[in-house]
């Protein structure tokens, strides 16, 4: 199974999330594509193109890496640093490391909070993303789609009308 980035920022978000993502149920809409950065890339960031390359490793793109200082940076419009962000990234210096290219670190910047957040893999990250691995292929593989997770992020989600539709009253 190809588990892409997306996956293990799923996972970190919201475990149907990631099992409805995967299982072919696609809800994205154009707010929530721009909303993960798309837009973001391509117009602030845009002056630094030049300095970054597309890097796909085993089907997992990498939209922004620096080559040059082997840094991989990730854009979020998100107002906070959230635990699914660091992960995505550490997914990515793992599987560059995966590929022998050794001393990747990562950089998330938070342009509406003009932050920058580093990203190093850690000693015992190289097991721990294994796991992650192991769980998701676990839950996508599973023939039952796990529960609503009813927290506040799921009226940001692309799913929320398909999560929280009312059955039809007979
Ligand atoms: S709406 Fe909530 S429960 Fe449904 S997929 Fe999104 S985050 Fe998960």
């Amino acid at each position: 199974m190809l588990i892409t980035a997306t996956f293990i920022n799923y996972y970190f978000i919201c475990h149907r999330k990631l099992w409805l993502f995967a299982n072919g149920i696609r809800m994205e809409h154009s707010s929530e594509i721009v909303a993960e950065g798309k837009l973001i890339g391509e117009t602030t960031y845009i002056d630094r193109s030049q300095q970054y390359t597309e890097v796909e490793v085993d089907g997992i793109k990498i939209d922004f890496y620096d080559a040059k200082n082997k840094v991989v940076h990730e854009v979020k419009k998100s107002n906070k640093i959230e635990k699914a962000h660091i992960a995505q990234v550490k997914y990515y210096i793992y599987k560059l490391e995966q590929k022998g290219i050794e001393g990747v670190t990562g950089v998330i910047e938070y342009p509406k909070m003009r932050q920058k957040e580093t990203v190093l893999l850690e000693s015992g990250d190289k097991e721990m993303i294994q796991s992650w691995e192991k769980n998701i292929e676990e839950l996508v593989e599973s023939e039952i789609c796990p529960p609503l997770l009813r927290k506040p992020i799921c009226k940001q989600c692309s799913y929320f009308d398909f999560c929280y539709v009312e059955e039809p009253k007979d």
